[in-house]
């Protein structure tokens, strides 16, 4: 997860806090003092900073008396002031499905434009939509190219026009043959230039009139920390931009201030770029991403997730099964298959605060998926009473199924404590997943 230096640092205040139960304000203002350097390490403007904590001590001030656990209320007064921060208060645009959505990508040149375009046709594509891409940017020479080799990578339709010198011709043209081929996300990329170069502003509004997209995102790097606002500002007084992806924030310490600063103009962050790969791209929503940063359980994002790719009605015996305790083995290899099947894993481990913590050290989405695959092996070495849960498996058993599968001895316990945190953490969702359950059968088809 991107800023988990960031996380990690208020963490560590909050953890110091909760050594003394009873702590009183000069606790809580050191605690608050590490949680401002954090922030301001992350590049977050200083006058947040300050509001931020400001607001947490007058909390604390406010409902000392009457508090039961002040570690828990701190911490939460910490989530909702991050998230008030980082959430820009405005719906972004929801895609309609059987439709044609016509979504335009402008940005500065070199912010990961291109890249970003085909994440995002590659994210959704996961996800079952029909997505396609134009390539309406007729300045830079490789543009063609480079959009052109990442659709076939991701397998969607392409459109462009190496002679047509009129991006907007290419666009409208696109748009028109995508929309006949029932595409239901057409993704515009158009050039990016320098932020000083007016013809930049021009072409993109010309296109934005041309084409009226449904949604307008702006792709900005992320590594500009601060200097965000003024991007966001100057692209949202050209067209009409609907939401915002970051990129570049793997591992960036700027990241904070980048994220801040769009807030700040209220244009809602729909993703981040997290890396150079077509599956480098987190979903972002604010209260999940400030949690997850925390290290906190998010179910609700977590349930969202695997109802996604998890049919829920088949699962229904499994899910009276956990109410009763009683999350099996099977159930586990099931759900691995399942998470195998989802777009970006390391969103998906991230939201489990057990499996995050075996996973400590931040092991890359392909190390991940490997070791679901390791498990997936552990687990085909195993009986069907293993599996069931019907006989238990003792030292004898774990070393049948070690030599079986060719794994060491310790990848089997830790599967078997991982079968364990999934029953606690399921456990504690099922009323949950009962609820997406009913929303499900009330309305099939929802996205
Ligand atoms: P454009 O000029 O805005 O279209 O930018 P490109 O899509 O060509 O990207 C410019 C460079 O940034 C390329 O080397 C990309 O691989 C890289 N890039 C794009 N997104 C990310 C990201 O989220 N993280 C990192 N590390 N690199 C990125």
């Amino acid at each position: 997860m991107v800023l988990n230096d960031l996380g990690k640092k208020i963490n560590d205040a909050l953890q110091k806090l909760n050594k003394d139960y009873n702590f009183d304000e000069s606790q809580i203002k050191k605690a608050l003092k590490e949680i401002q350097l954090a922030l301001l390490q992350s590049d977050v403007n200083v006058n947040y900073v300050k509001q931020l904590s400001d607001n947490i001590l007058q909390k604390f001030k406010m409902e000392e008396g009457q508090m039961i656990n002040k570690k828990k209320v701190i911490q939460q007064s910490v989530v909702q002031e991050l998230t008030k921060m980082l959430d820009s208060k405005k719906q972004p645009f929801q895609l309609k499905r059987g439709k044609p959505n016509v979504i335009m990508f402008v940005g500065l040149q070199g912010a990961g434009k291109t890249t970003t375009c085909a994440k995002y046709a590659n994210y959704w594509k996961k996800k079952g939509w029909r997505t396609s891409l134009i390539c309406a940017d007729t300045f830079r020479a490789g543009s063609f190219n480079q959009l052109y080799q990442l659709a076939m990578k991701i397998r969607v339709p392409f459109y462009g026009n190496i002679t047509e010198t009129d991006p907007v011709a290419i666009a409208v043209e696109g748009v028109k043959i995508l929309q006949k081929q029932n595409s239901e996300i057409i993704i515009i990329d158009t050039s990016g230039r320098h932020m000083q170069e007016s013809e930049l502003f021009d072409e993109m509004k010309q296109i934005y009139s041309a084409v009226c997209p449904n949604e307008c995102i702006f792709v900005m790097d992320g590594s500009n920390g601060q200097a965000c606002f003024n991007q966001a500002q100057a692209f949202k007084k050209a067209v009409e931009v609907g939401s915002v992806i970051l990129t570049k924030l793997d591992g960036h310490s700027k990241g904070g201030g980048a994220l801040s600063a769009v807030a700040a103009t209220e244009s809602p962050v729909i993703f981040l770029g997290t890396g150079e790969h077509i599956d480098d791209l987190e979903s972002f929503k604010a209260e999940s991403f400030v949690r997850r940063l925390l290290g906190l359980e998010d179910f609700k994002h977590m349930i969202e997730a695997v109802s996604e790719v998890v049919d829920i009605k088949s699962q229904k015996q499994s899910l009276k099964q956990i109410q009763k305790g009683q999350f099996t083995l099977r159930d586990l290899q099931q759900n691995y298959k399942s998470i195998l099947k989802m777009g970006s894993l390391n969103q998906f481990m991230g939201m489990i605060p057990g499996i995050q913590n075996i996973s400590q050290g931040q092991i890359s989405e392909k190390e991940q998926i490997d070791r679901i695959k390791k498990s997936l092996i552990i687990m085909d070495s195993m009986s069907e009473d293993e599996l069931d849960g019907i006989t238990q498996i003792t030292q004898k058993q774990l070393f049948r199924i070690s030599k079986g599968s060719g794994q060491p001895i310790e990848k089997v316990n830790q599967l078997i404590e991982e079968q364990k945190i999934f029953t606690r953490t399921l456990k504690k969702v099922i009323p949950s997943i009962k609820d997406c359950d009913s929303k499900t059968k009330r309305n099939p088809k929802k996205a």
